[in-house]
């Protein structure tokens, strides 16, 4: 019986397992944490040497093949690994997802157009940031994620004050652009280069962090559609990436289609296919690294994926709280996905709910009743 190995024991980390397990895998986590969300799941979970020498052996002598579910993981830990098993993503790929400026680097090669921007590693760059970027958002170009790391500045006093408010780290400076709305597109490629992608999901991000994901996307047309699935093709080919890639896009006011950012792994937004498609993201990660078909992905049903955040688990007067579930299971086509973690904090990724129906206005109607029953904005 084969054994798969995952970098990480999230919520991501989490759905991997459940799909490995499904497929009959072993299972193995390594994560610092024996608690961890696929911890609760795992067939066995390392504790002791995460991520150092001892820990890396442990995990390649556990496991056939190894994965990840975040891009912090050092590219040199996959690389490492990489000399004894099959490892995917490749640490190459991962280096180049950690860091924004890299990434924009690997978009325009790619034959992708991303924000106009500029790179701040010291007083030199930010003193050359030509005036056209402001107003924009200056950016962490590491470790960056539901929009922490980052500052919407106006003039040059803001940029610089923003800059020494993050402690002078290298970051991009991209100019602000009028958003339209967001798009994002999973693919998964494998080792022989055969490629297969879900359908163009349309997202919505409140206090930057996802909120709402619509399939069928609502605003956006054939061509954008076709224009999006090609252009994150590109991206992973020009990588020679192998498993599954997000790629976020954005879609201006006047049309034009541009690439935000990647993920080298299955992504929240992406969660719908769980429920909605005949495989997820996570089975295809699974098939990936494993070898195996990766198939066509179909989406059966339209959907829409709500968050849910730790904020749902406080009163308005802050005393903890179990959500209605009950009430949001009575409804037709929800599919509740919770991850188990043992505390909810406000802004913390606590679950996600999927509602599918026979058509997009009937998985709107569920969906809003559902945001009502739970005290989530209906506006998306
Ligand atoms: P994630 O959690 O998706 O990894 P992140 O912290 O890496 O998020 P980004 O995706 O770079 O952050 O930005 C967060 C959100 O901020 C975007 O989804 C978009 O709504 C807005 N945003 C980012 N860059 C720009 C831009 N150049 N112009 C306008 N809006 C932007
Ligand atoms: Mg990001
Ligand atoms: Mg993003």
């Amino acid at each position: 019986q084969a054994t798969l190995g995952v970098m990480g024991g999230g919520q991501l980390g989490r759905m991997f397992v459940h799909a490995a397990q499904s497929l009959g895998y072993r299972t193995v986590v390594l994560d610092p944490d024996a608690d961890s969300p696929a911890g609760v799941v795992a067939h066995q979970h390392i504790r002791a040497g995460y991520l150092d020498e001892t820990g890396l052996a442990e995990l390649a002598a556990q496991c056939d093949a190894i994965t990840t579910e975040f891009e912090n993981v050092p590219a040199q830990a996959l690389a490492r690994l990489a000399e004894r098993r099959f490892v995917a993503p490749a640490g190459a790929s991962v280096a180049i997802c950690q860091d924004r400026a890299d990434e924009k680097a690997h978009f325009a090669a790619s034959g992708v157009v991303c924000a106009p921007y500029a790179q701040i590693r010291n007083e030199a760059e930010l003193a050359a940031v030509p005036d056209d970027l402001l107003p924009g958002i200056l950016k962490t170009a590491r470790m960056g994620y539901d929009g922490k790391g980052q500052s919407r500045v106006r003039s040059r006093a803001e940029l610089a004050t923003a800059w020494n408010e993050l402690r002078n780290v290298p970051c991009v400076l991209e100019q602000m652009l009028p958003l339209a709305l967001e798009l994002s597109v999973i693919s998964a490629r494998n080792e022989a280069g055969d490629i297969v992608q879900f359908p163009v999901q349309q997202n919505l991000h409140r206090d930057g962090i996802l909120a709402v994901t619509q399939v069928p996307a609502p605003n956006v047309s054939a061509e954008l559609a076709a224009q999006a699935l090609a252009s994150a093709a590109c991206i992973a080919a020009q990588m020679q990436y192998v498993g599954v890639l997000c790629v976020e896009f954005f879609v201006l006011q006047d049309g034009r289609l541009i690439v935000n950012e990647m993920a080298p792994r299955p992504h929240n937004s992406g969660h719908y296919t769980m429920d909605a498609c005949d495989v997820s993201q996570f089975d295809l990660q699974v098939r990936a690294m494993a070898g195996l078909p990766l198939g066509t992905p179909r989406l059966h049903s339209p959907t829409v994926m709500l968050n849910l955040l730790g904020d749902l688990w406080f009163d308005a007067q802050g005393v903890e709280r179990t959500p209605a579930w009950d009430q949001v299971l009575a409804l037709p086509g929800t599919h509740l996905h919770l991850y188990g973690k043992a505390s909810a904090r406000p802004g913390r990724k606590m679950g996600h709910l999927n509602i599918t129906a026979a058509s997009a206005a009937l998985a709107g109607d569920a969906a809003r009743a559902a945001a009502r029953i739970l005290g989530l904005s209906t506006e998306w």
